[in-house]
């Protein structure tokens, strides 16, 4: 007899601005509902339609700053002058717990997390081509153009923090990216350092005969 886990597995999404991470994130959370997905803290203000709670936990400067002194944080950036952190109270209990957990983050917190946890698996999504990611945050319509040619340099400078990651995902379609990152979590809950700790009672009675 098999058993579950014991330690759940961190798993690290990051990715350009426009490339369709959200989209990804969702539709890989309805084919592996078991997944908990980690709300980030943040100082920036709620845009329409996000819930506090669900799409991030809104948090004053003064507040996100005394979680940062108290070390409550696993990880915390600075992005275009607003703070993000992942709590690290929530997801070391789902750990602890076999369960894994998702963090959508950026790259500065992506290599804090690496250095952290060397288990994590990093996964970098990136748009079938440059041209195709100018091309989508034109079509989003929501920002005038020097904020979309502020992300597409901010784009450039993520492109370089790839070779931290540990797997390229394009989003060439929503269907196909999901189905990778299924792919790549199926892999990594294969590897033997996963799969020993589960299986220790057989080997024990093997040993024993
Ligand atoms: P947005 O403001 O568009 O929701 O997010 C801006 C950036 O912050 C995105 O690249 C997103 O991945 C990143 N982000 C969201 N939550 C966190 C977090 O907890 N930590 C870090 N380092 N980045 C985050």
């Amino acid at each position: 007899m098999t058993k579950k886990k014991t330690k759940g597995t961190l798993i690290v999404l990051s990715g350009p601005s426009g490339v369709g991470k959200s989209t990804v994130i969702a539709e890989l959370l309805s084919e592996r509902e078991d997944i908990h997905f980690s709300v980030s803290y943040t100082t920036r203000a709620p845009r329409v339609g996000e819930a506090d709670g669900v799409d991030y936990c809104f948090v004053s400067r003064e507040e996100f700053e005394g979680m940062i002194e108290r070390e409550e944080f696993l990880e915390y950036a600075k992005y275009v002058d607003n703070y993000y952190g992942t709590s690290l109270k929530v997801i070391q209990d789902k750990l602890d717990q076999g369960v894994d957990v998702l963090l959508e983050i950026e790259v500065q917190g992506a290599a804090t997390v690496k250095q952290k946890c060397p288990d994590a698996v990093l996964i970098f999504v990136i748009p079938p081509t440059f041209e195709e990611l100018s091309r989508r945050l034109h079509g989003r319509a929501t920002d005038d153009e020097s904020v979309i040619q502020g992300r597409l340099e901010r784009a450039k400078k993520e492109y370089q923090h790839i070779p931290l990651y540990d797997y390229l995902v394009i989003n060439d379609s929503v269907p196909n990216a999901t189905q990778e990152i299924l792919s790549i979590l199926a892999a990594e809950g294969c590897r033997v350092k996963q799969r020993l700790p589960m299986i220790q009672t057989q080997i024990e009675g093997v040993t024993a005969l």
